[in-house]
């Protein structure tokens, strides 16, 4: 579905990605995990195309994408919930999500996006907040939110950051029961998190980022004994 060769992003000083090479198969879910500033959000930046590397190539769906604008990207099936949340706060939940619908491919037909809105609705659970505007959500149902309308634009492939952050175990489960469904409505999932049981309970597949690079990959219970990744998250606070 991806493959990801030799990918370089410098910032200034600072390498925040650094060769990575990675692949992501049809119908997996693929969790990136690695200390803060590894560079996990800068990886889905690249993928999306928010932002351009410096050296290497992404193929999606067996195309080249890496100067692609991020637009062309969503068009073509790539859809990215973001780690910090920027819904229109003015507009309702339904309006919102109503965007991601009707600009997710192009020339979408008004009935057509609302006919998407009224699926992904039920299956995040926002149908009671379909009225709220987005302004006056908790966290919960903004992180749900901004999952939703990624899923508006009619992904393969999803990227999630960190879309649990902030939320209590129990709302933890219910996301992921939601990202399995997801998954097995047919969508391939990327996703980075920092909460450990979430990613043990998730993810097929886990790669590690450390200082740019990936630094270990494979399921979760060999990557998490590996000392290079114990080293990663430990070392430096020890
Ligand atoms: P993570 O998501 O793993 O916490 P990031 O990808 O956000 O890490 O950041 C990786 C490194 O790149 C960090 O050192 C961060 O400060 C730096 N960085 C990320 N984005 C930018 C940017 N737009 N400009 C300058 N430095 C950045
Ligand atoms: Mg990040």
């Amino acid at each position: 579905m991806l493959s990801i060769q030799g990918l370089s992003k410098r910032f200034g000083g600072v390498l925040a990605a650094n060769s990575v090479n990675l692949r992501v198969e049809a119908g997996e879910i693929l969790a990136v995990i690695g200390p803060n500033g590894a560079g996990k959000s800068t990886l889905l930046n690249l993928i999306s195309g928010l932002l351009r590397p410096d050296e290497g190539r992404i193929e999606f769906l067996g195309e080249a994408i890496t100067q692609a604008p991020p637009e062309a990207r969503t068009w073509k099936g790539l859809g990215r919930a973001f780690q910090i949340v920027q819904p229109f706060p003015e507009m309702t939940v339904w309006e919102n999500l109503l965007v991601g619908a009707l600009y997710g491919k192009p020339n979408t037909p008004l009935k057509v996006a609302e006919r998407v809105v009224e699926e992904v609705i039920q299956l995040t659970g926002l149908a009671p907040k379909a009225q709220t505007p987005a302004g006056e959500l908790t966290l919960l149902e903004d992180k749900r939110l901004e999952l939703a309308r990624a899923l508006c634009t009619r992904p393969k492939l999803l990227l999630l950051d960190e879309v649990m952050a902030g939320l209590r175990p129990s709302e933890a489960l219910e996301a992921v029961e939601l990202v399995r469904r997801i998954r097995d409505s047919g969508v391939t999932v990327l996703f980075i998190e920092h909460l450990m049981p979430v990613v043990r309970a998730l993810a097929d597949r886990v790669v590690v980022m450390d200082y740019g690079q990936v630094i270990a990959e494979g399921p979760y219970d060999l990557v998490a004994t590996n000392p290079k990744v114990r080293e990663a998250y430990l070392g430096r606070a020890s």
